[in-house]
């Protein structure tokens, strides 16, 4: 769904495990499209063709596939990248942060950019901070776009609850880092990585301000 000008947000609804996605759009030069965690090709306990739906959507708000030039990847475990493995095959490029590599290789695919922490100038006058918040995943990254004060928390962040630590690579002290430097952003819409007992995405700066209260008194 559009949720304003250059922003789109596809929040997953299956019943199996797999990511929110968005993507932000005609923001590269020649008009073309960033996408940001593809999620799974198919959900790997019911089949559910994940990255099918994601592209019906995308081609419901009237945007054409094809048109996705780079795939940024919060973060490598395979319910976020499995889905970029194909779009690398239909010409898009791969970015995610350095220290995710290995399981994105793991995967099957390749990374043709890395990001670290900084600003990422994409076409014109778009740009977008790229934060390095490990904790879930030793090179997970948040994307932070200041000018309509969105924070895309990949698995960091959930409505009322955070990302896991157990992974391999886990840390339960970086993580809480990790969303305290989140939490001091000015953030109106939140995309948290999955939908976990809410669409996952949390709008408007009191909501996004509660949910950071709640989820560091207990973390
Ligand atoms: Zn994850």
């Amino acid at each position: 769904m559009k949720v304003f000008d250059r922003f789109h947000v596809y929040l997953w609804n299956g019943r199996d495990n797999n990511c929110n996605s968005c993507l932000f759009a005609g923001v590269l030069p020649g008009g073309k499209h960033v996408l940001v965690d593809p999620g799974h090709f198919v959900t790997p306990a019911m089949g559910e063709s994940a990255l099918e739906r994601l592209l019906a959507g995308i081609r419901r708000d009237g945007l054409d596939p094809s048109a996705i030039g780079l795939v940024i990847l919060t973060h490598g475990h395979p319910d976020h990248v499995e889905g970029a493995v194909d779009l690398a095959r239909l010409g898009a490029k791969v970015a995610l942060h350095r220290e995710d590599g290995e399981l994105f290789r793991r995967m099957g695919g390749e990374a043709d950019l890395y990001l670290q922490d900084g600003t990422l100038e994409l076409d014109g006058e778009f740009r977008l901070d790229v934060l390095h918040s490990p904790g879930h995943s030793p090179g997970h990254i948040t994307l932070y776009w200041p000018e309509r004060k969105v924070l895309v928390a990949g698995d960091c962040v959930f409505y009322r609850s955070t990302g896991r630590t157990d992974f391999p690579g886990g840390d339960a002290g970086q993580l809480r880092r990790s969303i305290e430097r989140m939490a001091a952003l000015d953030v109106e819409e939140l995309l948290c990585g999955h939908p976990y007992g809410h669409s996952g995405f949390i709008r408007g700066r009191e909501e996004v301000r509660e949910n950071f209260r709640i989820i560091l008194t207990y973390l």
